[in-house]
């Protein structure tokens, strides 16, 4: 039997990480659950898995999250430093899933354990990069990523040397704008934002994923997991999302990864890693059913999602941490009707040129870069 704890449990990684480990009952023994404020879908989820904690982020949840668990002998906490404290509780594999650069902290608290890390928050590490990188070189950590192109490189560059790759090449779906023009982008309304023709997904991850922000995002994650260097890093549109991505060895060969649209399958990977499992998926890959994989390139005039992260890993340092916190205070404003759709990209473009952040060698100097990023998104006008 193995442990495990879930930090974000009750949202989309959260429930097909939970659905796995409901089909395979008698392996796991799940220690803390995690939520942000919604005090009944997690106690439900603390019920049926018997956990030993529950944690609200949200501390105004706690009086809801206590009587949801009475009677029940599983504890209840809440608030930030109650998430960190859950989040260092020894386990076999910590499954981080938070959404947002709020899951920073509590995720470098599951990494000092030393043991193994399945990464979904990208948030995390693309504002964290180097201190997350050098925690999990201290600690000795195993660090699995879930997001699906990770997973895949993270596949093909198994039993081969990173020094012969010549291409990591990410995959990405162009998201429910990709055919759209610029009038189309600029009246583009969340609702069409959250509908992802491929995937299903949390809804800040669904409007990083129309913006391109998300692929923007994960450029700058495989960076700090693949160690080829950036100019070794590309990105390409695949609508289909057949191939989770790519890695070219310099004698000409190219490994791929190829599955169903399905985020189970990237999260059994790192489950069971480094063996196999199955998994309960609608449909298995038929490709003669899909008939033809089609590729083009990032249109970065209409999507600058892609060339804003490019250029911020290339700078280094914070400059990620603030990109990250400028999309996310936009990407909030945009859910909320406050701006328009183009708006993100440029918003996260001005803060970035607004704000020289110091070097960051702590969670707390990351933090806090973190913090007068957003504050600086805020103040900026709604309208370009
Ligand atoms: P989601 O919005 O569905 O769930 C987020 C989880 O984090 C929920 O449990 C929520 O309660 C919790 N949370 C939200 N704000 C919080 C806060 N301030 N403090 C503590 N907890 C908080 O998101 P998701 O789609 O499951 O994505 C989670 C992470 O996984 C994101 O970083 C996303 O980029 C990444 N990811 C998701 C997918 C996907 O298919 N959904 C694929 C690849 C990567
Ligand atoms: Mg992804």
């Amino acid at each position: 039997m193995r442990s495990i704890s879930i930090l974000g449990a009750t949202g989309s990684i959260g429930a097909s990480t939970l659905d796995l480990i409901r089909r395979n009952r008698g392996e796991w023994r799940v220690v803390a659950l995690t939520a942000h404020g919604n005090a009944q879908s997690l106690a439900a989820l603390a019920r049926e898995f018997d956990a030993e904690i529950a944690v609200c982020a949200d501390e105004a949840a706690l009086p809801a999250l206590r009587e949801a668990l009475v009677g029940t002998g599983i504890e209840a906490a809440a608030g930030p430093q109650a998430l960190v404290e859950a989040a260092a509780r020894p386990v076999d594999l910590t499954m981080a899933a938070i959404v947002g650069c709020a899951g920073l902290a509590p995720t470098m608290a599951a990494i000092e354990q030393g043991r193994t890390v399945a990464l979904a928050n990208k948030e995390a590490l693309v504002s964290a990069g180097e201190v997350m990188m050098a925690a999990v070189a201290k600690h000795g950590t195993t660090l699995l990523p879930v997001d699906s192109e990770h997973n895949a490189i993270f596949q093909c560059l198994s039993g081969n040397k990173v020094d012969h790759v010549r291409w990591i090449t990410l995959t990405a779906s162009g998201g429910p704008f990709r055919d759209w023009s610029l009038e189309q982008l600029q009246a583009a309304t969340p609702a069409q934002a959250i509908k992802h023709p491929n995937w299903s997904m949390g809804a800040k991850i669904s409007v990083d994923s129309a913006s391109m922000m998300n692929k923007g995002l994960e450029f700058i994650e495989a960076y700090h997991l693949f160690p080829v260097g950036l100019d070794r890093l590309r990105i390409i549109v695949h609508p289909q999302s057949i191939i989770h991505s790519m890695v070219e060895y310099r004698d000409g060969s190219t490994l791929a990864q190829l599955g169903p649209s399905d985020m189970r399958v990237p999260i059994a990977s790192c489950l069971a890693w480094p063996e196999r499992m199955e998994t309960p998926l609608a449909a298995q890959l038929d490709l003669a059913a899909i008939g033809q994989l089609t590729f083009r390139a990032p249109d970065e005039t209409l999507f600058p999602a892609t060339r804003l992260a490019r250029e911020a890993a290339r700078a280094g340092g914070c400059i990620p941490a603030v990109l990250n916190a400028a999309n996310e205070v936009a990407v909030a404003a945009f859910l909320a009707g406050r701006i328009g759709f183009t708006r993100i990209s440029a918003l996260v473009e001005e803060v970035l040129s607004s704000y020289a952040p110091p070097p960051a060698s702590s969670l707390g100097d990351v933090l806090a870069v973190d913090l007068e990023a957003r504050k600086r998104a805020q103040i900026l006008p709604e309208v370009a």
